[in-house]
């Protein structure tokens, strides 16, 4: 199979590492990829927002499949715009990727289809949105309606809080994200992070998974892409998946199905585990950065099988086998991260890290006059595996304290939690 992979991040770095391990494979594209995607595929330089240019690539090149990493191309229908051409697609369409590109549209389905979520109320301006915040109270959750890089939601916990990030969202701080507000009761609980792979009718569970967005050890500091992730989330029991599914991601595919959006690729649902069972904080409509990379590390099949099945329909045929181990990443990323990072400090050692059940997987890299140097703000993932969560931060560590980048950083408590209950064992 001839495939093009599309994106640039750690991500579609571990996906370029289990695509090219496929006796499926026998050309690998990625656009436009980083350097160590660049060690499993040929990097072609595509403006992905051109869907046209993108579409004669692949009528050019012959590809049988792409594969889609990052929500913003979906959300902008790139995949009815290849299917148009007769390309196939990993990835849902414009439609069926409302349910990230509009917080507002999954809420609806969730209230439709008696999904269980927070209470919420939908605004689209600012003196509506006040007077049921000041109504409601704190703590209170604030949602920009569309994509926002992860930087639309406040977790307000008083009033103040609330009413300043209302005035921002309509303010135009996040664009047209922002023009429309979905306010939300605050959940409490422990979050995991649920995958499938689907095909439109059927939803096939693909793993679990916990991360940690804010930026410094004990959970704290400001939001981030996320600073580390592990899998499997000790908290997805079987019964728990049993009960996420059909209570949750089972009404999702039937509804999106009777909206004629029928929902293909993957389906990442953003949980908070609490006493009274799952409530879905959020979907993705593509595979997490981190969470990517430790699923990647614990899956035994052939991915490309798996999205060849997807994207023909036949997942209801199809299983999943996982490694019985424990994966975990760790984010290195360049100082001044999540605000400005440092771009173009040389790092070194990478190669001589990984190994031995760990991958160093790139996320904002660049070649600089020959030298491997830092390129965005996460800028590596060292993922490594073991027999449990314990033994897979020992060796992710160790490998990343064999890693010689002065400028860069990370947290030292990655897994914590499952850690602690480990010990506890
Ligand atoms: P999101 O971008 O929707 O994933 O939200 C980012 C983070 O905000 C989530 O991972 C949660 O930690 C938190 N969050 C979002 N919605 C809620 C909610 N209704 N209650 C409590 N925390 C929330």
């Amino acid at each position: 199979m001839r495939v093009l992979l599309i994106g640039s991040g750690g991500r579609e770095h571990a996906l370029a590492w289990k695509i090219a391990a496929s006796p499926l494979l026998t050309k690998l594209y990625a656009a436009p990829g980083n350097p160590g995607i660049g060690r499993e595929a040929e990097l072609v330089t595509l403006d992905i927002a051109d869907h046209a240019a993108v579409a004669r690539f692949c009528t050019e090149k012959k590809i049988d499949l792409v594969v889609v990493g990052p929500e913003g191309p979906l959300v902008a229908g790139i995949a009815n715009d290849l299917r148009a051409e007769n390309i196939r697609v990993f990835g849902p369409s414009r439609a069926a990727a409302r349910l990230e590109g509009s917080k507002g549209f999954t809420k609806d389905l969730c209230a439709n289809y008696a999904i269980p979520t927070a209470a919420y109320g939908r605004f689209g301006d600012l003196a509506s949105a006040r007077a049921y915040v000041e109504k409601t109270g704190a703590p209170i959750v604030i949602k920009a309606d569309g994509l926002a890089a992860g930087k639309g939601v406040t977790v307000a916990m008083n009033l103040a809080e609330a009413l300043a990030a209302l005035d921002a969202c309509f303010d135009g701080s996040f664009g047209q994200a922002g023009a429309e507000v979905v306010v939300e009761e605050f959940l409490t609980g422990e979050e995991a992070s649920f995958f499938c792979l689907c095909d439109g009718v059927t939803a096939l569970p693909f793993g679990t998974a916990q991360d940690h967005k804010r930026l410094s050890d004990g959970d704290v500091g400001p939001n981030t892409g996320g600073m580390g992730a592990y899998s499997p989330a000790p908290v997805m029991t079987p019964e728990m998946i049993d009960r996420t599914m059909r209570e949750i991601v089972e009404p999702t595919m039937r509804g999106m199905a009777e909206l004629g959006a029928p929902f293909s690729g993957v389906l990442f649902a953003g949980l908070m585990i609490s006493g009274e069972g799952p409530k879905l904080i959020e979907y993705n409509t593509r595979f997490g950065d981190p969470e990517c990379q430790v699923l990647m590390m614990r899956l035994k099949d052939d991915l490309l099988v798996l999205l060849n099945a997807a994207a023909d329909g036949q997942l209801a045929h199809t299983s999943v086998r996982w490694r019985n181990e424990a994966a975990l990443t760790v984010v290195m990323a360049a100082k001044g991260y999540p605000g400005t990072p440092e771009k173009g400090s040389v790092i070194r050692g990478v190669e001589q890290a990984a190994g031995d059940g760990v991958e160093i997987f790139h996320a904002g890299t660049a070649i600089d006059s020959g030298a491997l140097v830092a390129n965005g703000g996460r800028v590596l993932g060292v993922t490594a595996t073991g027999g449990t969560v314990g033994e897979a931060q020992r060796r992710a560590y160790a490998a990343l304290d064999r890693i010689d980048w002065p400028q860069g950083f990370c947290r030292r408590d990655i897994g914590w939690q499952a850690v602690s209950r480990e010990q506890a064992r």
